[in-house]
């Protein structure tokens, strides 16, 4: 059993120690919380908790046992670090941390906030094999993730350029510090950083805009691809249905909406409500010449779940690409 630690407990961090603990290859040897608040609680009844060593005392006095972090580090084989992405200038908190893992000579996982330098980036179906005994992987955004699972799946098809818009979530719907709330944002840096993301996974022409627009559910990306030769509206649906971690959804079966995906989640009885796959809007796969239109659902809480298992299987070479998907799948509920 590898022994995973979670460091940061929050929106990614308490999904990712929950399918960890649902592997049977890993478990959770503890999680870090920086505050013993409610969410500390909940953890403290699944995992041995642990926080920073000035932060025990405070979480003695809520009533709560934490240990400090170094010690949970060294207990472990593996961090997955999930703490918040860096924002602007000055290093960020991975950044930091990063020099902890490598004093204590552990392997680590970050998360798509970090800059892409961090460790390789990773996205399972695209290039599980370029992470096998890798020591840093970066799992990247959940817009990046989205981005790569679909136009990865097309890559066969000779990708001549892409050009698409992320409608981004503002904030994740915990979150009642972040907007807009009655506003649309645009990202005025355009081409947007998400294209070149891209390319550190799929090296593919590719550029992008960014909005923020006021909801919390989901991202929606609007997608053009022009192609070196002609494709067929079912090849690219074939690709899809192929492609693991794709939903294809129809708007004439109800689902019209980011509304009806989350509900679709709800339907099956996820944890969390959690949406992993990328969803496709079948009816909005449309091809013009050699130009292919599509319309994709991200659920940015979960979908890079499933790749933060399948890293840490490709980095201590426990199997292959297909096998670790496949248990991953399985141990998540996910159909294909
Ligand atoms: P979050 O703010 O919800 O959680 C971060 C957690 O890290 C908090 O529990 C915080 O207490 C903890 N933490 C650990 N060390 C810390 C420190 N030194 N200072 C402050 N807090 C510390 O963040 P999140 O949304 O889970 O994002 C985590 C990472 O995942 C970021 O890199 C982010 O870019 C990436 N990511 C987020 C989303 C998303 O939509 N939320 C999607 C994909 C990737």
């Amino acid at each position: 059993m590898i022994k995973v630690f979670v460091n940061g407990y929050g929106t990614i961090g308490k999904r990712v120690a929950d399918a960890v603990s649902l592997q049977r290859d890993m478990e959770v040897s503890g999680v870090l919380k920086m505050k013993p608040d409610y969410i500390a609680a909940s953890a403290s009844t699944k995992y041995p908790l642990f926080t920073l060593s000035e932060n025990v005392q405070a979480f003695r006095d809520a009533g709560l046992v934490a240990r400090p972090m170094d010690k949970g580090i060294a207990e472990s084989d593996i961090i997955i670090d999930c703490s918040p992405g860096g924002k602007g200038e000055g290093e960020s908190t991975g950044v930091v941390n990063k020099r902890v893992y490598q004093n204590l000579g552990k392997k680590a996982i970050f998360q798509g906030g970090e800059k892409a330098d961090i460790g390789i980036s990773f996205v399972a179906q695209c290039n599980f094999e370029k992470a096998i005994l890798a020591d840093y992987v970066r799992v990247v955004s959940c817009n990046t993730t989205g981005l790569s699972r679909t136009l990865g799946a097309l890559r066969g098809f000779g990708i001549e350029r892409v050009l698409a818009t992320m409608i981004r979530r503002g904030p994740d719907p915990a979150d009642i510090k972040t907007g807009p709330v009655n506003a649309i944002v645009p990202e005025t840096k355009v081409p947007s950083h998400h294209g070149p993301d891209v390319q550190t996974v799929i090296d593919i022409p590719i550029q992008t805009f960014a909005i923020i627009v006021p909801t919390t559910l989901m991202h929606l990306h609007t997608i053009a691809v022009d192609f070196k030769n002609d494709v067929s509206r079912d090849g690219v649906i074939g690709a899809f249905r192929k492609a693991t971690r794709v939903r294809l959804v129809n708007s004439k079966s109800g689902i019209k909406s980011t509304a009806e995906v989350m509900e679709l989640a709800r339907e099956l009885k996820r944890g969390r409500s959690d949406m992993y796959e990328i969803v496709v809007w079948e009816d909005s796969v449309n091809v013009k010449g050699k130009t292919l239109f599509y319309i994709q659902a991200v659920h940015q809480e979960s979908d890079v779940v499933p790749e933060n298992i399948d890293a840490v299987r490709a980095m201590f070479n426990l199997m292959g690409r297909e096998q670790s998907i496949a248990e991953t799948n399985r141990a998540l509920g996910i159909a294909f």
